[in-house]
């Protein structure tokens, strides 16, 4: 999501805190690093969709849709065999996208742009005042780091209206590396990341809605909170997750409760079975 820092008024991200991101460690051209902290405090990332926001209802399904089409047009597949692909390339790959590429050749920025048509993002994303005191209050630097496209996530925080309060933003374009795109889960992707900031992994805590991540990111020494509420009640009964999830520190419904959670320090708690 290098265009947010360069852009940082479009997310809101603002005040000189932008986090560079910029690849090769070096922050990009005229954005100020964060002042540094102190040691203790720690620093978030956060990741978007069914985390900060409920996209459950009225994103996914049009994301979804669009990918169907954009895998029919450019495959000439009809829709069912579209969709077995993209089921295919998600369970080989993670993503669809990652599949279009090494298969088909498409252009990452040509696929984020046409399978994330939100002209009308504002009217979609809800406002969470809960959220925005919660980002206020929260001590230590705020990353998103999300799978989306930086356009799309730029467009989430700025209706969120939470883009004053965060530091910086990783969105999907920046997970490359050697000229291979590697979003979440992927281990060297979270370790550049935290190493971009200038960190050590057991300071940063990985927010996420999504089991497989955040168990990733703790193999890589990053402390880790599943955000259940949204994710769970969007699943069939049988892909919701269950009691003992490893791989999590601390388990939260909603993100607003991350206030109440000793997060540093802590000893992992147990992880309760998640209620609809
Ligand atoms: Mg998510």
């Amino acid at each position: 999501m290098k265009a947010a820092f360069r852009r940082p008024a479009r997310a809101g991200l603002a005040h000189g805190r932008v986090v560079a991101l910029a690849p090769g460690n070096a922050p990009a051209r005229g954005v100020p690093r964060a002042n540094p902290l102190p040691a203790r405090r720690p620093v978030w990332l956060l990741d978007l969709d069914n985390t900060l926001h409920d996209a459950v209802a009225d994103i996914m399904p049009r994301i979804n849709r669009a990918m169907t089409d954009y895998v029919m047009q450019t495959t000439g597949l009809d829709e069912p065999q579209a969709s077995a692909l993209r089921s295919a390339y998600w369970r080989r790959y993670g993503a669809t996208l990652l599949g279009m590429v090494r298969h088909h050749s498409v252009d990452v920025h040509h696929f984020l742009r046409e399978t994330h048509p939100f002209p009308d993002l504002h009217r979609l994303v809800r406002r969470d005042m809960r959220l925005m005191h919660l980002l206020r209050r929260l001590p230590g630097r705020k990353v998103v780091v999300t799978n989306a496209p930086a356009a799309y996530a730029a467009g989430v925080i700025a209706a969120l209206g939470i883009g004053p309060m965060l530091d910086g933003m990783v969105a999907i374009e920046q997970m490359q590396f050697a000229g291979r795109l590697l979003p979440k889960p992927s281990r060297p992707m979270l370790r550049k990341v935290v190493a971009r900031l200038g960190l050590h992994p057991t300071r940063c805590v990985l927010v996420e809605d999504t089991v497989d991540n955040l168990r990733a990111a703790r193999h890589c020494g990053v402390k880790t909170v599943w955000v259940s509420g949204i994710a769970y009640r969007a699943r069939p009964v049988w892909l919701r997750p269950r009691r003992g999830q490893r791989g999590i520190d601390v388990h939260v419904r909603s993100v607003v409760q991350l206030a109440r959670t000793p997060l540093f320090g802590h000893v992992p708690s147990p992880v309760p079975e998640p209620r609809p």
